[in-house]
């Protein structure tokens, strides 16, 4: 019988042979035409469900009623002209046989099926699975875009703020940071226009301190406009349409929406980093997200600039007088010299020693000396020119370097500078030998009286001790006094 059918199947009859196992499950299966390695899929599943992907379900319900009839009574039972409606509406006829065989084993014998049937809806529900499958792929990818999104704006988020700290490593001057951190922002994130206001605390005024496309002349008092709001209530402001919002005061001429970040440091506000876009730069979430931590950035890059600055001023001043100290002489007359041997140019310093000072501090105590002390180097600073450099050389010794300054020139300032010292009333100064606090200044120029800096050095020491051993309180040259 089996092997009739089979043979029956090979022969090309259209039709289908299934065994199905005691469990319901389809273990052998042949269809007129198709090769066993096709039909591979279908060996291991449920009899039922195949049945019920294929059939309507009254069709379905009738088959497998008759299959566990046949199980169970194993007797051959049959279903003649099964309709079967395929889902494209075509109406096809079966006959099913079901033959009882050994261990439950049953065969099913699905007489004159059309293999277009059979392949329209196996097709169907491949179909099936594959949009289920398309579906789960496309919610996949979403994922996946949406993740990728992040990671993009995490990844531009983190260069910009890599390149604003790179920044801190290699300038030390504030407002190069500040002009560095806005060239930042508007090349990497896109913005046009962008603005660092700081507080002037004195005025209470965030003042433009470094900008891209804003009117630089820019005060704003604190509490007033949309950067005055941030900085007075310490918060970031998001201003979506300028046009609708009465705080907004024009700094530029194509903005559409404003944040206001507030820079802060050690709980102070120190400053606003203030953004505007034009209509076609829409703000989206992670824009202020970025510029959040762009400002806290910001504000410990001009921190450590400040620190910076204050520790370099610190290292080449002098904290009595305020003049810059011995040290920084060395740097800036090696600096000076330089340029004045390159272009040719003259060169002219003053070394300034004050006259019976330990009398003076012997008379007057050393507290007073630190006043006349102070004093002196006011008087020498005032009596300079704005090019000019002052230095506390040593205890009582000062040194004014002067650049594009012939020696002829130096004279009449170191005598400006000594008749000014005479003629200060300082503290008890009538006590001092010759009744006033006086200085005597050596003179010395390049070229005409040094080949080096250490020459220029020793010229002018000389011509300040000819001054001390004639009368004190005097101006001597190098040039015509010593050598
Ligand atoms: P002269 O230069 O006219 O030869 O006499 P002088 O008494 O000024 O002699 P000298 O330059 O050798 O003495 C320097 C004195 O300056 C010694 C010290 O008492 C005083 N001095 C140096 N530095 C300071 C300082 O920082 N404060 C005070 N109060 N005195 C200082
Ligand atoms: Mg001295
Ligand atoms: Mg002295």
């Amino acid at each position: 019988m089996h092997t009739a059918m089979l043979n029956a199947v090979i022969n090309a009859t259209p039709s289908a042979l299934i065994v199905v196992d005691a469990a319901g499950i389809i273990s052998h299966i042949y269809i007129t035409g198709r090769p066993q390695t096709s039909l591979a899929l279908f060996i291991g599943k449920s009899f039922t469900r195949i049945i019920r992907l294929i059939f309507d379900t009254h069709n379905s319900q009738l088959i497998y009623n008759t299959f566990r009839s046949c199980q169970t009574s194993q007797q051959p039972t049959a279903i003649n002209q099964l309709k079967h409606n395929s889902r494209r509406h075509l109406t096809e006829y079966f006959d099913c046989d079901f033959t009882p065989a050994p261990e439950q084993n049953v065969i099913i014998f699905f007489k004159n099926v059309t293999e277009a049937v059979l392949l329209q809806e196996e097709f169907f529900t491949i179909t099936e699975q594959h949009d289920t499958l398309n579906q789960e792929l496309c919610t996949a990818m979403a994922n996946l875009d949406f993740h990728l999104m992040d990671l993009e704006h995490a990844h531009k988020k983190l260069s910009a703020l890599y390149r604003i700290t790179a920044i801190v490593q290699k300038t030390v001057n504030e407002q190069e940071v500040l002009t560095e951190i806005l060239d930042g922002i508007t090349r990497e994130l896109g913005f046009t226009n962008a603005a660092i206001l700081l507080l002037d605390p004195e005025s209470q005024e965030l003042v433009n301190k470094a900008h891209r496309g804003y009117n630089d002349k820019i005060r704003i008092p604190l509490g007033k406009g949309v950067t005055g709001y941030a900085a007075l209530h310490r918060e970031l402001v998001y201003v979506p349409d300028v046009s609708a919002d009465e705080r907004y005061i024009p700094g530029t001429t194509d903005a559409f929406s404003e944040v206001a970040i507030p820079l802060i440091v050690n709980d102070q506000v120190i400053g606003v980093l203030d953004v505007e876009t034009s209509e076609d730069r829409v703000l989206k979430a992670y824009d202020l997200d970025l510029l959040r931590s762009l400002a806290s950035q910001i504000a410990m890059t001009i921190d450590h600039a400040n620190h910076v600055t204050q520790a370099c001023i610190q290292a080449s001043t002098d904290g009595l007088t305020n003049l810059y100290n011995y040290r920084h002489f060395q740097t800036i007359l090696a600096q000076e010299f330089k340029r004045a041997h390159r272009y040719k140019r003259p060169l002219a310093l003053l070394m300034i020693d004050i006259d019976y000072f330990k009398h003076y501090n012997d008379i007057n105590g050393h507290r007073y000396g630190d006043d006349a002390l102070k004093a002196v180097a006011d008087l020498v600073r005032q009596y300079c020119r704005d090019t000019d450099f002052v230095f506390r050389y040593g205890g009582e010794e000062f040194v004014v370097l002067l650049p594009e300054t012939t020696i002829a020139e130096a004279h009449i300032i170191a005598e400006r500078i000594r008749k000014a010292i005479a003629e200060y009333p300082f503290q008890n100064s009538n006590n001092q030998p010759g009744g006033a606090l006086t200085v005597s200044i050596g003179i010395a120029g390049y070229p005409d009286d040094a080949n080096s800096e250490t020459e220029l050095i020793d010229a002018a020491d000389a011509a300040l001790y000819s001054a001390k051993r004639s009368t004190r309180n005097r101006s001597c040259l190098y040039s015509s006094d010593v050598s």
